[in-house]
């Protein structure tokens, strides 16, 4: 049962069991089951038993359960058989907002196996040119947001 739940959300619904899932590992804090429109066969996903939309609306004890989760599921579809950086692989991704491409709001982490180019994740990624002014400058207003955090 989540603490924080919210009676019209699909994913707080899963949880209480009041839609089917396929289910696979559940703990106290997280649950995990199958995408039913998977891009890949495998594709997962898992969330904190707490209703929060975006990542930063999530207590550190529930993020801290999910990962070792996550990790456990990477053994169950044998994705962990692969140690070497070619062949198979796979994904983490965890959307937050519409622009962000979320539509279900209940953070969930997918799992997505990475089996050839055509299934699984395929990323669009704008990499700019390297400026390393302009990342100094970006870097010394952070530090300050960081001093100013650490003073809360
Ligand atoms: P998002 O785009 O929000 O990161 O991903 C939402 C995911 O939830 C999608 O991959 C979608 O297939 C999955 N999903 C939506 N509704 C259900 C449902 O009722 N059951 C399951 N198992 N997955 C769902
Ligand atoms: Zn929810």
């Amino acid at each position: 049962m989540s603490i924080a739940s919210n009676a019209s959300c699909i994913f707080c619904k899963i949880i209480k069991g009041e839609i089917p899932s396929f289910k696979l590992i559940e703990t106290t804090k997280t649950y995990s089951f199958l995408d039913i429109q998977p891009t890949s066969e495998g594709h997962v996903l898992i969330i904190p038993k707490y209703h929060g939309a975006k990542l930063h609306n999530i207590p550190d004890d529930y993020l801290s359960d999910l990962l070792p989760v996550v990790r456990k599921l990477t053994k169950v579809l044998k994705l962990d058989e692969n140690d070497t950086p070619e062949g198979e692989g796979y994904n983490i991704l965890q959307n937050n907002g519409r622009i962000a491409h979320q539509i279900v709001d209940h953070v969930h982490f997918h799992l997505i196996p990475k089996k050839n180019d055509k299934s699984g994740l395929i990323v669009g990624w704008p990499a700019q040119e390297t400026n390393f002014e302009k990342l100094g400058k970006f870097h010394e207003e952070l530090k300050k947001e960081l001093e100013k955090e650490e003073k809360l």
